[in-house]
């Protein structure tokens, strides 16, 4: 079906990052001489990565970027290969032969550490998402809200605030999106009516934005306590850039604006606390905080320390990415593959979380597949007469592999139902119905 004429490219992941970066390189080459033949390998059955599995439930306008996505699945030149995972089903040697470009964009897969003992007894916020989501790898992640009271996290950043927001919303608030069953069952028993919410430095570092801190202070018969003695000048709050000032003023006010006189729930916001000790005590948790002080932009640790129980802790310092090819410069230290302006070496490319660092938002992201997509359209141009490559076929994948009849086979089956499939062996039974 496609010729030798086409320019192949292939895009690994189907996260916002790939799925910008391919829908800018159709633009781009859609008036060049030689057409472009784009592949989305996915190592899922199913499209979207964090849009799907990542961004809360209760953020349906988030996840309406799909609707752009699936627009890019559906263009002629685009085939999307699902159920198949780069360096283990096809490694970056076959990838090379078959394709004029690669363009890596597979994310971050694993999480940053606390590094301290007894880390076991800490949930990680990933895989906790990841659960609340329905992610096949984290469906069968033990929790136990049932038993508990009081939740622990350890992170001042948007994801911190969407796993605390989920833990004190009403299971019926959550009803009708698209959270996995099994985790809205879950919620609806859970014991939980105190969430915590730890973070290392003071108020001015948060890392999380305006819109969550708002939703937090907006959610109904919720209380909630913002524990700083920090004293911000006006001068200080006047010098902040626009959104910083924003968001600082805010949480500052929002420390008197506390109405609920009877709140069925509550969370807390505590700074300049850093964990140290991780034990288990009876069936709780008790995590021991060093007390930090602020000099500069620098937590600096005082004599003081603080010990919080609680029933349950969660580690939300921030996802880290993984090697995929061992025989392509990766950065261990940062999880980031190296690269030069999205340009890792001559025909291959990374962009969004894998190449950036597994920070930013959907926006942010997308701009960076678009600069990075430039690139590659740029490079095409230049290897006019370069060898011939063929593509997806040349590969001589053998295994079932999906293709976007089949997630819209499951997008049905999931709307029909109701319900978010969560196994990979449910999603491959429903592609195989006739
Ligand atoms: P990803 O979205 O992670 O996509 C990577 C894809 O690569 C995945 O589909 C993965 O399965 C696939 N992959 C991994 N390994 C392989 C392999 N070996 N072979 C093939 N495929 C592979 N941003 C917002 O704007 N609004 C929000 O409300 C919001 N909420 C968020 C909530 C959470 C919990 C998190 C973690 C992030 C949130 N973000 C939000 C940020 C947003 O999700 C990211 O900016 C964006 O998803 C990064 O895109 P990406 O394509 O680089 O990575």
């Amino acid at each position: 079906r496609y010729s030798s004429s086409h320019h192949h490219v292939c895009v690994i992941g189907s996260g916002p990052a790939g799925f910008y970066a391919a829908q800018h390189l159709l633009k781009l080459r859609s008036t060049s001489q030689k057409p472009l033949q784009l592949d989305m390998f996915e190592k899922l059955p199913v499209p979207f990565g964090l849009v799907r599995y990542g961004v809360a439930p209760d953020h349906p306008e988030v996840k309406n970027v799909i609707n752009t996505f699936t627009s890019v699945l559906k263009n002629k030149n685009v085939r999307f290969v699902g159920n198949i995972q780069a360096g283990q089903h096809v490694t970056l040697q076959q990838l090379v032969n078959a394709y004029h470009a690669i363009i890596l964009c597979y994310g971050a897969t694993s999480d940053r550490l606390l590094n301290l003992p007894n880390e076991h007894l800490i949930t990680s916020a990933r895989e906790f998402v990841g659960w609340y989501n329905g992610l096949p790898a984290n469906a069968n992640l033990p929790v136990n809200l049932k038993s508990c009271n009081t939740a622990l996290i350890m992170g001042h950043g948007n994801v911190a605030l969407d796993i605390a927001r989920i833990l004190l919303t009403s299971e019926s608030s959550l009803q009708g999106t698209d959270i996995a069953e099994y985790a809205l069952k879950e919620l609806k028993s859970s014991g939980i009516k105190k969430v915590l919410i730890v973070g290392r430095r003071g108020v001015l570092q948060v890392a999380f934005t305006i819109k969550e801190f708002r939703e937090m202070v907006k959610l109904p018969n919720v209380g909630w306590d913002i524990q700083t003695e920090d004293v911000i000048s006006d001068s200080t709050l006047e010098a902040l850039p626009r959104a910083r000032k924003r968001l600082t003023s805010l949480i500052l006010d929002s420390r008197k604006t506390n109405q609920s006189s009877s709140p069925d729930k509550s969370w807390t916001l505590k700074f300049l606390r850093s964990p140290e000790k991780v034990e288990k005590v009876g069936d709780s948790i008790h995590v021991t905080f060093r007390i930090n002080k602020m000099e500069g932009e620098k937590a600096v640790p005082t004599d003081k320390v603080e010990t919080i129980p609680c029933d349950i802790a969660f580690r939300s310092i921030g996802y880290k990415g993984t090697r995929l090819f061992h025989d392509l410069p990766f950065d261990e230290a940062t999880g980031v593959i190296p690269n030069n302006h999205g340009k890792v070496v001559d025909g291959i490319y990374t962009c969004g979380w894998a190449g950036q660092g597994p920070r930013g938002v959907i926006l942010s992201t997308m701009q960076n597949a678009f600069d990075v997509a430039k690139t590659v359209s740029h490079d095409l141009d230049g290897s006019e007469g370069s060898s011939v490559k063929q593509g997806f076929e040349s590969l001589n994948i053998t295994h079932r592999v999906t293709h976007y009849d089949d997630y819209v086979k499951i997008a049905e089956f999931e709307s029909k139902t109701g319900n978010k499939l969560t196994s990979i062996d449910e999603m491959m039974r429903v592609c195989d119905r006739t």
